[in-house]
């Protein structure tokens, strides 16, 4: 099975709504027509509608950065999976390692969080990875099992396959420090064959799982060489028109 490469830009809380619209101009001149990779931006909520009509009719797909569980009511400050569909957004960030440690989001607020995009048609983009102190004593592997097997419970087969798994080390996200292609190539196989126990070998091989921690043009291709690297999310890098692209013709 090949899996096709599948590039994103998690842009966090950045970008005036002006700096946003520039980036979203440059990356569809630039990269708006490329096929072979699949490609998403996932600017901030605020930001979701002026992103998406600049990338309409690109090859670059728009994605949210969060969303809540929930239909509708008094959830100040949340936004539903609803919404985001209604403002064009197909992929959704979720369990990002700053949305549980620093917000403290838990495996089973993320696991609701991930039903209820499936169920609304989203596709999540679905973050799981270990503090540097977990790889320290050597729990790496027992800890993002836990996340995943958490986070996807529930989820059926039929909807695994539109699940994008991200395995971003924490001590390796906006620190300039990359897991080694051969540190992160062992987190993804291990992933992989905990898929393939949960459903079944032939939607494991289906699944996209990205990498994300200080990926750069200078370092993606080595990373996305790996076998069961399928991809990138990418946060400081995506921010700049040229290091974005460098990433994607690394994928190409
Ligand atoms: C991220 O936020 O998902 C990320 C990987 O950030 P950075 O590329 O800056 O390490």
């Amino acid at each position: 099975m090949s899996r096709k490469l599948f590039i994103a830009g998690n842009w966090k809380m950045n970008l005036s709504r002006s700096e946003a619209g520039e980036l979203a101009r440059a990356l569809a001149a630039k990269i708006g027509h490329v096929e072979a990779v699949d490609l998403a931006v996932c600017p901030t909520m605020v930001q979701l509608a002026t992103v998406g009509e600049l990338i309409q009719g690109t090859q670059i797909a728009l994605g949210a950065q969060n969303m809540f569980y929930e239909d509708n009511g008094a959830f100040t400050g949340e936004t539903s999976a609803a919404m985001l569909r209604d403002v064009g957004c197909r992929y959704v960030i979720l369990g990002h390692s700053e949305r549980r440690h620093v917000i403290g989001e838990t495996d089973e607020l993320i696991n609701r969080k991930v039903l209820k995009a499936m169920s609304e048609g989203l596709e999540p983009i679905f973050c799981v990875g270990e503090l540097l102190e977990q790889r320290e004593s050597g729990e790496t592997m027992e800890v993002v099992r836990r996340q995943v097997e958490v986070g996807l419970e529930g989820v059926s087969a039929g909807d695994a396959a539109r699940v994008t798994i991200a395995y971003e080390p924490v001590w390796a996200i906006g620190t300039g420090h990359t897991a080694t292609p051969q540190q992160a190539q062992e987190v993804h196989a291990m992933i992989r064959e905990l898929l393939a126990g949960r459903y079944d070998a032939e939607l494991a091989d289906a699944i996209r799982i990205q990498y994300g921690g200080s990926v750069k043009p200078s370092n993606a291709a080595e990373l996305l060489n790996q076998p069961d690297i399928d991809g990138a999310l990418v946060g400081g890098a995506s921010l700049k028109a040229d290091d974005f692209t460098g990433i994607v013709q690394a994928g190409l």
